[in-house]
Parts: C-alpha cells; sequence; structure tokens
C-alpha cells in the first residue's frame, strides 16, 4: 500500500500541529506507523490522499450512521448554506430539532443546543450542580466524557493509551469535586454516597461504555444507579454522545427503560456537522439562562446548516426503523465471526458489543470494567490493526476504541472483514 503523501502530510503536520493530529485518537501513537490522511469519503468508504481505499469502521467515531455522504444529508445541507451560514440569531430549524428529540426521547422535555459533546457534558454538570446546589459529581473510571477539567479524570479513550491517566492543566481544585466509581460496580457508587452525604450534585455515566472498548451494563446496574440517585437526590446523566440515535433511535435510555434527568447527546446529532445537546428535565431545565442562574451561551449553538444535517439524519433514522435492524444485525453477525475466530484458533481474546458497537479485547478475562479492559495485550492489538489497515478495514486506532456499523456496510463487508482478520488469527 503506497502512503507517500501521508507520511508527507504527517511529517508537515507534527511541526505544526500537536502531535500532527486535531485530536489525539486520531494519531497512530497506540498502534504504530503514521495517520493516513483522509482525502474523501462514499458511502462505507474512505479514501486517503494516496488514493487507498478502506471499509470505513469508525464513521467520525460515530456520527456518520447512515454512511457517508448520504444523498438526502448532502442536499439538504447545501439548501441550508444557500440561506447564509450563520445568524447569531433564533431560527425555525432550532424549533424543529427541539421538537423532533422531545419526540423521540421520552425523557427528554426540554433541550438545549451546543456545539460538541464536550459542551454538552460540561454544561449538563453545571446545570446539575445549579439545580441541586451541590458540587460533588461521579463519573466512572474508563467512562469518556469530553475534555472538561472536571472530566478529566480516570477517562477513557484517547486518555487511557496515553500512558497520562490525568490531564496536566487541570488544577486539583477542579477535579477534586470529581469522585470516581467503578463500573458495573454498584457498591462503589453506595460508598461515594456515604462518604459524601448531602454533597453530590449528579453521576455521569456511559449506559453503554464504548470508551474503554465497549462494555455493557450488567443486568441491574443502570437500574441500581437510577434508583442511587432519586434516593439520594442527585441527578443521573446519561452521557449518550455514543449511544443516542444508535443503539435503537430513543438511545441507551429507551432501550435500556430507564429515565435519566438529563442526557448529553454528540456525534449523530449532528450527522457529521459539529453538534452536541444536552435535554431532560423541564424543572432542571428551566435553570438554564436566561430563564434561570445557570449560564450556559454559543455563538455558534443552533447553526442552521449543523441544524440541518442533524435535523435531516434524525429524521431518516426515524422514517426508517429498518436501518437499526440491518446495522444491529451485521453487528451481531460481526461478533459471533469473531467469536468463532477466536475460538477455533485458541487466541486469548474477548469479543463485547450490542447492535451496532462491537469491541474486540486481546485478553482472557471478561472485560466488565477498566481494569479488566486494561488487562487487554494492546502489541498484539497493534499488530491486528496494522494487518485489518493494510487490507483495507479502517478501524479505530487503539485497542480501546469500538468499531462503529453504519447503514451502508454490506454483508459482504462483514465477510471480508471476518477472512481478512482469520488471516491474522491463524499466524498468531
Ligand atoms: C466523544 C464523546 C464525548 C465528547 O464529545 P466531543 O464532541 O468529542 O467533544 C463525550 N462523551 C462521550 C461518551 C463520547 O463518546
Amino acid at each position: 500500500m503506497k502512503t507517500d503523501k501521508s507520511e508527507r502530510l504527517f511529517t508537515e503536520a507534527v511541526e505544526i500541529i500537536p502531535g500532527g493530529v486535531n485530536s489525539p485518537v486520531r494519531a497512530f501513537q497506540a498502534v504504530g506507523g503514521s495517520p493516513r490522511f483522509i482525502d474523501r469519503a462514499e458511502k462505507q468508504y474512505i479514501y486517503d490522499v494516496d488514493g487507498n481505499e478502506y471499509i470505513d469502521y469508525i464513521g467520525s467515531w460515530g456520527p456518520m450512521i447512515l454512511g457517508h455522504k448520504n444523498e438526502q444529508v448532502q442536499v439538504a445541507v447545501q439548501e441550508a448554506i444557500d440561506k447564509g451560514l450563520s445568524f447569531g440569531a433564533a431560527t425555525e430549524i432550532e424549533v424543529e430539532m427541539a421538537k423532533l428529540i422531545c419526540d423521540i426521547v421520552p425523557s427528554i422535555e426540554m433541550i438545549r443546543m451546543v456545539n460538541s459533546g464536550t459542551e454538552a457534558v460540561m454544561s449538563a454538570i453545571r446545570v446539575a450542580r445549579g439545580y441541586t446546589a451541590r458540587n460533588k459529581v461521579i463519573k466512572f473510571e474508563g467512562c469518556y466524557h469530553g475534555h472538561a477539567d472536571a472530566m478529566l479524570v480516570k477517562a477513557g479513550s484517547g486518555v487511557m493509551t496515553s500512558g497520562v491517566p490525568d490531564s496536566a492543566g487541570v488544577p486539583a481544585g477542579c477535579a477534586e469535586d470529581t469522585l470516581t466509581a467503578v463500573y458495573n460496580n454498584l457498591e462503589s457508587v453506595e460508598k461515594l454516597f456515604v462518604e459524601n452525604t448531602g454533597e453530590i450534585a449528579s453521576l455521569i455515566v456511559e449506559p453503554i461504555a464504548a470508551n474503554m472498548g465497549v462494555i455493557l451494563p450488567q443486568e441491574g446496574f443502570l437500574q441500581g444507579l437510577r434508583e442511587i440517585c432519586t434516593r439520594e437526590g442527585a441527578l443521573l446523566i446519561f452521557d449518550e454522545v455514543i449511544t443516542g440515535f444508535r443503539l435503537q433511535l430513543e438511545g441507551a435510555s429507551g432501550y435500556f427503560g430507564i429515565k435519566p434527568d438529563l442526557i448529553t447527546y454528540g456525534k449523530i446529532i449532528g450527522g457529521g456537522m459539529p453538534v452536541g445537546a444536552y435535554g431532560g428535565r423541564k424543572d432542571v431545565m428551566q435553570v438554564v439562562s436566561p430563564v434561570g442562574a445557570v449560564y450556559q451561551a454559543g455563538t455558534l449553538s443552533g447553526n442552521p446548516v449543523a441544524m440541518r444535517a442533524g435535523i435531516t439524519q434524525l429524521r431518516i433514522l426515524k422514517d426508517h426503523p429498518e436501518i437499526y435492524r440491518k446495522i444491529n444485525g451485521y453487528g451481531e453477525r460481526l461478533r459471533s465471526g469473531l467469536r468463532d475466530l477466536v475460538k477455533k484458533y485458541e487466541i486469548p481474546c474477548v469479543v463485547n458489543g450490542i447492535g451496532s458497537l462491537s469491541c474486540i479485547f486481546f485478553t482472557k478475562e471478561p472485560v466488565v470494567d477498566y481494569v479488566s479492559a486494561k488487562t487487554s495485550d494492546t502489541i498484539m492489538f497493534g499488530r491486528y490493526f496494522n494487518h485489518m489497515l493494510n487490507k483495507g478495514h479502517y478501524i479505530g486506532p487503539s485497542q480501546f476504541e469500538a468499531i462503529f456499523l453504519s447503514a451502508a456496510h454490506t454483508e459482504e463487508d462483514i465477510h471480508r472483514f471476518l477472512e481478512d482478520a482469520e488471516e491474522f488469527f491463524k499466524q498468531c
């Protein structure tokens, strides 16, 4: 595979952009090699600047659930562009977007748009603190909630492979009110509530952890969190930046039948444009400025072009429930195929996943939390990654990322993926 141009660009990039990338997960530090520079995308494919074609299993880390360049989304965005790029004033499309989401997700009574998942989480935490007049927040080890100061404690994803558990530049004071519990372990949560009675504003969780690989909540875990938060007067926040509109249209709260007090969104909600949102109970959301005392703002929030992309994608998903049957079915196929291979070649691997989110961990242990995820052999993952990349499968360049499927993937793609994975396992 020819990669001269990517390599040349990377050499230039590292001189003027930290690590050569505008987001750490794009670098190939965890797997070796230099990142491919992408030129364009179409359906399930992405193409790099050297003209190589890959089947894309990242989908921009989730947003491209319909595949790349969905015709309806492209046309809608072009129409929006024709009307102007940004007004900094209220628009009709923002009302339509809010209505659509309130319609789709039963626990969202009021919602506010922002520009990223990070912003959504940062704002939801502020709202929870404002509403409860308490300061402390519980998060789980290995869950990633964006890069706001208070959330960079035991965060997963890019932070997990960089070898820096917490970030420099975050004053101790910003993180001291962030308490960490163990995923799938209600006792660890109970303990924090006992030690901090009456001080915990909220508990934030990825209802399916997808930033330390993919880890499913065990039976009763999310329900237990709901009960504890209700009992203690803390707000339960589901961070559905990945699961929202992916697991099923109603996201994880719909799938598990649990009503969080607030939900954060990002990724899919923007259809490939920079959008995030947070919403939930009306009495809680009414603390937000200009109605209430919690300040939160954004010059480009609710941007008309971004809203048009997001709403068009959401409407397609709403009108076509068969999309979920398709991508979830392919997810099942991929996981069962990988499990068969792992068994056949006696590879110490665990395959986790649900719906269109999957992950193969190079470890023998069941992966249920951060500690078990960290037992994975990341060197082995790096070899697997590079093998798959050279065969034309573009998966996340880290052990701790999910494989994302889109409606543009085909049975043939899954078949090819498994065939090429088999070649790797055979020589292991
Ligand atoms: C990606 C992600 C975020 C951060 O979103 P950005 O748009 O990258 O700021 C927050 N929470 C979860 C669960 C995510 O996966």
